[in-house]
């Protein structure tokens, strides 16, 4: 079976910029950035989106959000976690992740 792009991410078998790993996820800065923090957390196991995933496993994404939010000195003014899930959700990458957007204001709805 075809590996898909995160997990060979997580096999360090395509670069990435890497700013946190732990047992259970690992977070990288997007290729794209959406704002100037835009890190994607990334569980090592595969999962597709949200709908699939143990709650554990959300609990350690959301764990290591808030972790890379105090970091990068998002706490004071806020930031975004967002979890495109779907077609209709705009989910490019078939790999469950969540995206940390902060270092700007954030408009709603997000289109
Ligand atoms: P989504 O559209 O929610 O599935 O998010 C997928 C994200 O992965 C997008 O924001 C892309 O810019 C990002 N992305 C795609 N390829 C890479 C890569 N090689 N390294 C880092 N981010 C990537």
């Amino acid at each position: 079976m075809n590996k898909c792009l995160f997990c060979m991410i997580r096999d360090g078998e395509i670069p990435s910029d890497k700013v946190y790993e732990d047992e259970h996820v690992i977070a990288f800065r997007d290729i794209d950035p959406q704002a100037p923090v835009h890190v994607l957390i990334v569980p090592k196991e595969h999962y597709a989106d949200i709908t699939e995933c143990p709650n554990e496993t959300a609990g350690y994404m959301l764990d290591a959000a808030r972790r890379l939010a105090v970091e990068n000195g998002l706490t004071e003014k806020g930031f975004r976690l967002v979890m495109n899930t779907g077609e209709e959700g705009g989910q490019s990458v078939k790999h469950l992740h969540m995206h940390l957007l902060g270092g700007r204001q954030m408009t709603w709805p997000a289109g």
